[in-house]
């Protein structure tokens, strides 16, 4: 699997903490330290049949489809594609006009995951997105109108300009518009954003923790009454439409992270992280250096992480896996953990997998938290 990174963006949404430039100077010579970089490290993984290329960003759409396929080119002469390789593009609507999409439908691309965010004028206000209500539902009908069938989008429940009723009428459309993946996360404030600033000033209201675990709740039922599998926490999809990216993260695939502030994983014990800074990342590769560090991952850091994974998902963390993994301290340190959630049901065992009950889910980071080595 391999994920690219297209670090630039129209604007700063209000509560985006991302890796991105606003300004498209050094647009042509990043293309080209990409490509570099994915000739560079081709080798990195061994299996040259890729099932999943993710272009995430920032905002990949930003790019013109020409120049995107020209990324889809480059991987394709050190890799081939599986038969039904996953290939997705973030973009955000107002990006998504007829001309983009004519090329995008074009090329290999088969799944857009749009930034939608919401369907409310107020609401996008507030995030500072760069598209306006009706461009949120208009892009993803002109889409479908270009045979892109296979569309996520993203949702943001629990903003201060929102209500039940908005959060209601946000999933109605999205049924009514009949897209099979949905992504949905809550607003949170994240330190340095212009959000956080506006909560200081008394100009924006915080968003309410009871609210927003209100709409998850509310959301969660009704998007299962639709035929909707809640698989990971903030994703949910009908069969068959599950993302194999996501998947693959979750399932702790290996993966080659391209582009500024890109993650790579080789589904082990390394993790590398590529500089988060434009100019270093092509300036690096202008000298054929890999602008990446790279850390060697303790059983500690592997144990919290395959807990903090897996319990956001419905499968639950498999028992088998741990102990095939773990050291006889670790998994004595998890027993210990784990007893007294399970005594009073807020863990669950089935299969020989731990899970989280429905009723706790929302909670799943802070329980997962509990049951860390720290
Ligand atoms: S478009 Fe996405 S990456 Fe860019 S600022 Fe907005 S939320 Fe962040």
């Amino acid at each position: 699997m391999i994920y690219i990174h297209i670090p630039f963006c129209k604007q700063k949404c209000s509560y985006c903490n991302f890796h991105f430039s606003t300004s498209l100077n050094f647009k042509d010579e990043m293309l080209s330290a990409m490509k570099k970089e994915i000739f560079l490290r081709k080798d990195e993984l061994q299996n040259k049949n890729l099932n999943s290329l993710y272009f995430g960003g920032g905002t990949p759409s930003i790019l013109s489809s020409d120049e995107i396929k020209s990324l889809i080119d480059e991987v394709l002469k050190y890799f081939t594609f599986d038969s039904d390789i996953e290939i997705t593009l973030e973009a955000n609507p107002d990006d998504l006009d007829k001309n983009f999409l004519k090329g995008i439908s074009d090329s290999p691309i088969n799944r857009l995951s749009i930034g939608t965010q919401s369907f409310f004028e107020e609401d996008l206000i507030l995030m500072n997105r760069a598209h306006s209500a009706s461009e949120a539902e208009s892009s993803i009908k002109r889409a479908q109108d270009f045979g892109l069938e296979n569309i996520s989008i993203d949702l943001i429940y629990g903003s201060p300009t929102s209500s039940m009723e908005i959060w209601k009428e946000n999933l109605n459309k999205t049924i009514a518009l009949e897209v099979p993946h949905i992504s949905s996360y809550a607003l949170t404030v994240e330190p340095k954003t212009a959000l956080e600033k506006w909560i200081e000033n008394g100009k924006v209201n915080s968003p309410k923790e009871a609210e927003q675990n209100r709409e998850f709740f509310y959301m969660k039922d009704f998007l299962k009454d639709h035929g909707f599998d809640h698989y990971e926490i903030s994703n949910f999809g009908k069969p068959n439409f599950h993302s194999k990216h996501n998947s693959a993260y979750w399932k702790s695939c290996k993966y080659l992270g391209i582009g500024p502030s890109a993650h790579s994983y080789n589904g082990n014990e390394i993790r590398s992280w590529n500089v988060a800074n434009n100019q270093q990342y092509i300036k690096k590769l202008s000298f054929n250096t890999l602008p990446k560090e790279t850390e060697i991952l303790s059983q500690k850091d592997q144990f919290n992480e395959m807990i903090m994974i897996g319990l956001r998902t419905r499968w639950g963390v498999d028992l088998s896996a741990l102990k095939e993994k773990f050291n006889d301290e670790i998994l004595e340190h998890f027993q210990n953990e784990s007893r007294l959630k399970l005594e009073e049901r807020i863990l669950i065992m089935e299969d020989n997998h731990l899970k989280i009950p429905d009723k706790h889910w929302f909670m799943a980071d802070g329980i997962a938290s509990d049951l860390f080595i720290v």
